[in-house]
């Protein structure tokens, strides 16, 4: 058997969203590093960089000099082709929920092409909707019914376990099947998209409902291509083009 490619889980982001106890931070790290990951970005940490997150990370203080700080989880995640919410709450607002066999597998072979991520929520309230909007599925881990809330270090662990296990059994992976856009694009795109429903009036800005929201769980089912994207924003400019001249030919 080939060695498994390295460079696959270098490119598996996990990603701490608004971490309250810098021990979490700590000991993420540790599960991280045990498991032969390296890229953990935290998202508007409540403290960091902290001595208790030092001494719970243990022998993996290298994983927390290198984490990378950023004020939101759309930065954190600009540069990825996917991501994927990490959650013990079933959501209506994510197209697909996945067991953490299945996000490793997806996460990994999207990883030959482009970076990945994996994204926790605070200790407290969990992942907010804004956040798990940003991802395009959700990973649960099937836990007690009764009590089905890990500590986030221990999620972090399973998840990363999870994916060491995927990398080491397989040594060959599909290759992506289309060239998906960035989180960045898609953030543009849905910025776009409700300018242009707000200026065609389809959308009263003033009260969106859940409209936003679900056109975001319709695209996400979908997986865009990039080129995808561009016809889309093509469409809307050229909607909003045509509501321009309209306007103006009835006020002439
Ligand atoms: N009270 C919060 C739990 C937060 S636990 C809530 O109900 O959402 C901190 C983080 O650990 C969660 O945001 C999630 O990322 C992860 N986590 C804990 N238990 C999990 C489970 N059973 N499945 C998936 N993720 C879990």
């Amino acid at each position: 058997m080939t060695q498994p490619n390295p460079q696959l889980l270098a490119n598996i982001r996990i990603v701490l969203a608004r971490t309250s106890h810098p021990g979490n931070i700590g000991a993420a790290a540790r599960a991280m590093k045990t498991m032969g990951l390296s890229q953990l970005v935290l998202v508007d940490p409540a403290v960091f960089p902290n001595s208790q997150a030092d001494a719970m990370a243990s022998g993996a203080a290298d994983v927390l000099a290198n984490a990378r700080v950023c004020a939101t989880l759309a930065e954190a995640l600009a540069d990825t082709h996917l991501a994927l919410g990490v959650s013990a709450r079933r959501r209506d607002i994510v197209a697909e929920v996945l067991m953490p066999g299945e996000a490793a597998q997806r996460l990994l072979a999207e990883a030959q092409a482009a970076p990945v991520a994996l994204v926790f929520g605070n200790e407290t309230s969990g992942l907010s909707n804004e956040e798990l909007s940003l991802c395009q599925g959700l990973v649960t881990i099937a836990a007690n019914p009764e009590y089905s809330s890990l500590n986030l270090a221990a999620a972090v662990q399973v998840l990363c376990y999870e994916l060491r296990r995927v990398w080491l059994a397989q040594d060959s992976w599909p290759q992506p099947e289309l060239d998906a856009a960035s989180g960045e694009e898609l953030e543009k795109f849905y910025l776009h998209l409700e300018t242009a429903l707000a200026e065609l009036e389809f959308l009263n800005p003033g009260s969106p409902g859940k409209l936003l929201q679900k056109l975001r769980r319709l695209f996400s089912r979908t997986r865009l291509a990039k080129e995808e994207v561009n016809i889309l924003r093509g469409i809307l400019t050229a909607a909003q083009e045509a509501k321009a001249g309209g306007t103006r030919a009835r006020n002439s």
